[in-house]
């Protein structure tokens, strides 16, 4: 099993510290080569810190490199969790008179993640090249989206073209009258890049609709569009819309949905799951309300992933895809938290 960056950015908030997120993320990837060092596999210690005082709890004996460049044994900090690990860290800096006053005050005052960085070398470690190294961790992995105590909420952009879509909008239905959310794509490549108004040119022209499909479609960008009021019966599956709302996607195939549209997607349901109080077990694809269709080319099982994630609160949303740590041109894994 695989911790991903994002997942352990959460620990760093539910513990302040007068360090600020990016550096103390930096220390962590350098200092544990994220998870994959020695001490840390034996001890859950994530940032090296010694069994000075005044720690009273458990220790390990570790073999560490030194200034002098040699190794010398000594003895470290033990913890349970990697959690216990990084709340001891983020009050580290306070924890004596000497180093809340003295070793780590100008990392404590430093205005800019650079200062903090460089006032931490040669104190917290021997290293005189310590500083540039955790600065150029936060810039590699970008560590100062994390900064922000809350993750801001990522919202895709909205088109609202109500106005415009197919057959305009009608009272068809009650709120209360809607059990679930359905799942589409297009079955168009992403790459031919279609609009919504393109598809509804087909509806009208070819099939003879009176009305489009979906309530909400997501082009190849990941743009959202609400093309109907949720009150509206649209067209989305055969014999089943008195009940149901719509959110397709360009895409042509499973793996043709990219990252945005599929972040869009879960956006929207879970906007639409909140508004119509539904569950995540009453989001389907398209087949599974009516089974002459692959649409949304998803298996049982990977629908079932999706509504597993789609159950559990929304905790941090990465702004950037997830990075597998690589330190030194090797990859190394963060282990369970
Ligand atoms: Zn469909």
């Amino acid at each position: 099993m695989q911790t991903k960056l994002h997942q352990v950015v959460p620990l760093f908030h539910r513990y302040t510290s007068p360090l600020s997120v990016p550096v103390r993320m930096a220390q962590f990837i350098l200092e544990s080569k994220a998870g994959a060092s020695d001490l840390f596999r034996k001890s859950y210690n994530g940032f090296g810190i010694k069994a000075s005082p005044p720690w009273q709890g458990p220790t390990v004996l570790h073999e560490s490199w030194e200034a002098d460049g040699r190794k010398h044994p000594a003895f470290f900090r033990k913890y349970p969790s990697l959690e216990a690990s990084i709340q001891d860290h983020a009050s580290f800096f306070t924890s004596t008179p000497y180093r809340a006053q003295i070793a780590y005050r100008p990392a404590i005052e430093a205005k800019t993640y650079q200062a903090e960085a460089q006032a931490l070398a040669g104190i917290y470690a021997g290293d005189p090249g310590y500083g540039d190294k955790l600065i150029d961790l936060i810039e590699t992995y970008q560590l100062t989206q994390y900064n922000q105590r809350t993750t801001p909420q990522w919202q895709p952009v909205l088109i609202d073209r109500r106005d415009q879509a197919l057959g305009g909008q009608a009272r068809d239905r009650q709120l209360t009258d809607i059990t679930t959310i359905v799942w589409h794509y297009t079955a168009v490549s992403r790459r031919l890049r279609r609009k919504i108004w393109d598809h509804e040119r087909y509806w009208h022209n070819d099939r003879g609709w009176d009305r489009g499909g979906y309530h909400y479609y997501i082009d190849s960008d990941g743009t959202l569009y609400q093309n109907y009021d949720l009150e509206r019966i649209t067209w989305g599956v055969a014999d089943h819309n008195q009940d149901t709302v719509h959110i397709s996607v360009e895409a042509g195939s499973k793996a043709d949905y990219s990252i945005e549209q599929i972040r869009t997607r879960d956006w929207i349901t879970r906007q639409l799951m909140s508004q119509l109080a539904l569950p995540a077990h009453q989001v389907k694809g398209h087949w599974e309300v009516n089974p002459n269709t692959q649409c949304p080319g998803y298996t049982q099982a990977e629908m079932d992933h999706f509504r597993r994630l789609l159950a559990q609160p929304l905790r941090t949303t990465p702004l950037v895809e997830d990075h597998d740590l690589v330190l030194d041109g090797k990859k190394y894994q963060v282990h369970p938290v």
